[in-house]
């Protein structure tokens, strides 16, 4: 069950379902029946969109369970699009909290040392902290990934956006973000600043159009 996944972390879990309109009460951290039923409701919406849209693989299926329901009708159409590229697109990472985030940013600083670091967001600065962004990962027919790292590769990831961009609105692909662009990234569109959204999710207000 989707928003399980973030149990040890109950104060980011009573965001996500306050930010999607499931729970109203306090910001406490404390899991309460009012979390629970909170909870229930949101995986009851989750379902509905999974009989709506279709299911995909296993991996694509627990990441886009930890997005909020806007974003997982966005991601199912996403996939659904994805069905006719040419190669196979699976859903690799969804949400994570801040702490899951800040041990992201350690690889390769901290931790890890003999990796490079791969990202340059910690906790709260990326918009997988807020439940509205996701990773792709392209595979050929034999399951090999596709880092990206060749040219061949990187024009999959390309024009994968190309394709996606035909057939589903209101989605952002970091492909096209300037500084530094990143490929595999989606996000759902939002008129706002990554700083306001992170403020709007902390006290648990809907950011999304
Ligand atoms: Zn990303």
């Amino acid at each position: 069950m989707s928003l399980q996944l973030f149990k040890s972390d109950v104060l980011f879990t009573q965001r996500i379902l306050a930010v999607s309109g499931y729970y109203k009460g306090p910001l406490n951290a404390k899991w309460t029946a009012a979390v629970d039923q909170a909870e229930f409701a949101f995986d009851a919406d989750s379902d509905k969109l999974a009989t709506e849209l279709g299911t995909f693989d296993k991996r694509s299926e627990r990441n886009i369970e930890t997005l909020l329901p806007a974003a997982q009708r966005l991601a199912r159409q996403f996939l659904n699009a994805a069905s006719t590229f040419p190669y196979s697109v699976r859903i690799i990472s969804g949400t994570r909290t801040y702490l899951e985030q800040d041990a992201l940013f350690a690889i390769g600083r901290t931790t890890q040392l003999n990796k490079k670091p791969v990202t340059k967001a910690k906790g709260g600065q990326s918009n997988h902290n807020f439940s509205i962004a996701w990773d792709v990962g392209i595979f050929d027919t034999t399951g090999k990934y596709f880092t990206g790292a060749t040219k061949k590769e990187e024009k999959a990831y390309s024009d994968l956006a190309g394709h996606i961009a035909k057939a589903v609105d209101g989605l952002e692909w970091g492909g096209n973000w300037s500084g530094f662009p990143d490929m595999p990234h989606y996000q759902v569109a939002t008129d706002k600043s990554l700083k306001k959204i992170r403020t709007l999710f902390e006290e648990g207000k809907p950011f999304l159009p």
